[in-house]
């Protein structure tokens, strides 16, 4: 998976499912985080672009962060890691931000997809040779093209009987 997807990990899993282990502090500006986020995904998505109120609001985000950056020698090479300061709050937003917006600066954002399934939503990176891919995973895949098999069918009886 791509490190830059960290944000959707949170929209989707920990958001939908694990409400309950944070505090109401927290959950509020996590939620607030989803929506800010989603709209601009969705932007993203359908109009290949984010609106510079969007943008603004993410330098709003990124400023009120404090992050803290270390040097790292890994093997031959050195590394600038921005690790988020303490607070639990700040760490969780500040992972979300950085990897959305890294997301945005280091892959191509016409790849960047909301899986077809609309009982889905997910966002995926295409990564096919065509741009073509439409669903965030093969069960998505196979449960769509059962749905569009089952239409046709329907269809067919109905004009058949008919
Ligand atoms: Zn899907």
């Amino acid at each position: 998976m791509i490190t830059g997807f960290f944000f959707i990990f949170i929209v989707k899993y920990i958001l939908d499912t694990g409400l309950g282990t944070f505090d109401r502090k927290l959950t509020d500006k996590l939620l607030e985080l989803r929506d800010f986020l989603s709209h601009a995904v969705n932007d993203l998505c359908t109009k290949n672009t984010i609106c510079q109120k969007d943008i603004d609001e993410m330098n709003k985000y990124l400023a009120s962060l404090s992050f803290c950056k270390v040097l790292k020698k890994e093997e031959e090479r050195y590394i600038l890691n921005i690790i988020p300061d303490k607070s639990n709050l700040n760490q969780i937003i500040s992972k979300v931000i950085l990897s959305f917006v890294e997301m945005i600066t280091n892959y191509d954002i016409k790849r960047i997809k909301i899986c077809k399934n609309p009982e889905c939503g997910w966002i995926f990176y295409d990564e096919s040779r065509n741009h073509t891919r439409k669903w965030c995973d093969n069960t998505c895949a196979s449960l769509m093209k059962v749905r569009k098999f089952r239409k046709r069918h329907t269809i067919k009886k109905a004009s058949n009987s008919g």
